[in-house]
């Protein structure tokens, strides 16, 4: 009765259902948590005050595209995202900017560095941080070392529980030195919040009558998958079906488990109006948390009283009931337990992989849409 299944109702599996609903296919949606959305879902909490439950959620977009979609399902709140480090108590701009240099080094010197730096790299430029620090030039070194020490380390080994140099060079990539004097955390065209929310937007790209949701069921409640065929409630299924959950779990993760970080959100109501005046700040250099989030400068919600924060403490997954797989650990061996476990997919030619967690990446928000639109159009042919 169904033509297609779709597991995970987050960005990935929300957008995929929609596309196809949308060219007459009658689409399910399993979703094992109480909630659709997957880690963008965000609710109000016992204050009143909207949180984002799985950890902040900026949307930031150069892709008209995907913009154009999600437009369908909502109006935003647009707005340039900034984020600081806190050094040692001063609040310094990341992504370590000229207008950083400006307040670390003075001046003076800064102009002579950010001469030298345009000199080098260009001005306008993003340079990774590990880029940087292949420099030879002794001046450019200083910058380096002084960016690595205070910006990455600490937090890459609160976040990863490695040093920059172990982990893959993309993840440090996402947070380079930028050559300008904008202070905003992404350059992208289109950065904001959802104006009434992720789960609203998420609601109504679900809502269609071709698509059926139903929360509270993992996918081995009524799904099983064979070696050569899928079944939905005991019978052969040769619709497509497109997973987004962690793949090792598909397989009761017979080969051993699939590394990830997790992430315990530690959540704290203030019943004041400010906390930090701001929406994120990064500790890079202290505590034991990565971040400190305060919500309501990211959704500019104004309507309730005192303020709600989550501080971010890391720790390595380990598939204990309640823990939640965040971040893939990108490296070779990682990868290639992945694949043996994409491998045993292989003869199922109507199993699709999508997201951050079915395709062991890191994807943003934007390039998971813009990966599940190329889907659905794949599928669609
Ligand atoms: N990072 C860092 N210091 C910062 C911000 C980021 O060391 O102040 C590094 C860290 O390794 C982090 C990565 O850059 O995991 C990517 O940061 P991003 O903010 O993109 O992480 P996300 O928001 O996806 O957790």
């Amino acid at each position: 009765m169904y033509d297609s299944v779709i597991i995970g109702s987050g960005a990935a599996g929300s957008t995929v259902a929609r596309k196809l609903a949308e060219s007459g296919k009658n689409v399910l949606v399993l979703e094992k948590r109480p909630h659709i959305g997957g880690n963008c879902y965000d609710r109000p909490d016992a204050y009143g005050i909207v949180i984002h439950e799985y950890g902040p959620h900026i949307f930031h977009t150069n892709e008209e595209e995907v913009f154009r979609f999600l437009s369908e399902f909502t109006e935003w709140r647009l707005f340039g995202h900034e984020v600081v480090a806190n050094v040692h108590g001063t609040p310094l701009p990341v992504p370590f900017n000229l207008n950083t240099l400006h307040k670390v080094y003075g001046k003076e010197k800064a102009d002579r560095l950010e001469a030298l730096l345009v000199d080098e790299y260009g001005a306008g430029s993003r340079v990774p941080i590990m880029e940087l620090k292949k420099n030879k030039n002794p001046e450019i070194e200083a910058i380096a070392d002084y960016v690595y020490e205070n910006i990455f380390l600490h937090y890459t080994m609160k976040q990863w529980g490695q040093t920059p140099e172990e982990i893959d060079p993309e993840v440090t990539g996402r947070v380079p030195v930028l050559l300008s004097y904008d202070n905003r955390y992404f350059q992208d065209k289109y950065q904001g919040m959802p104006k009434d929310g992720y789960t609203a937007m998420f609601e109504k790209m679900l809502a269609h009558q071709n698509i059926t949701v139903e929360t509270h069921t993992g996918c081995k409640d009524c799904m099983a998958f064979l070696e050569n065929k899928v079944l939905y409630k005991g019978i052969e299924f040769t619709g497509d079906v497109v997973y987004t959950g962690a793949l090792d779990e598909l397989f009761d993760c017979e080969y051993g488990r699939l590394p990830y970080r997790s992430l315990d959100f530690r959540f704290e109501h203030f019943a004041q109006d400010s906390f930090q005046g701001r929406s994120v700040v990064n500790y890079t250099v202290s505590e034991d948390f990565t971040r400190i989030t305060e919500f309501k400068y990211l959704t500019g919600q104004t309507d309730a009283h005192g303020t709600t924060i989550v501080k971010e403490y890391p720790f390595s997954y380990t598939g204990a009931e309640g823990e939640i797989p965040y971040y893939a650990i990108l490296n070779d061996e990682n990868r290639a337990l992945y694949e043996k476990y994409k491998a045993k997919l292989a003869p199922l030619k109507n199993v699709y992989l999508l997201g951050r967690l079915a395709e062991y990446k890191y994807y943003n928000i934007d390039a998971i849409v813009k990966e599940a639109l190329k889907l659905s159009d794949t599928i669609r042919r």
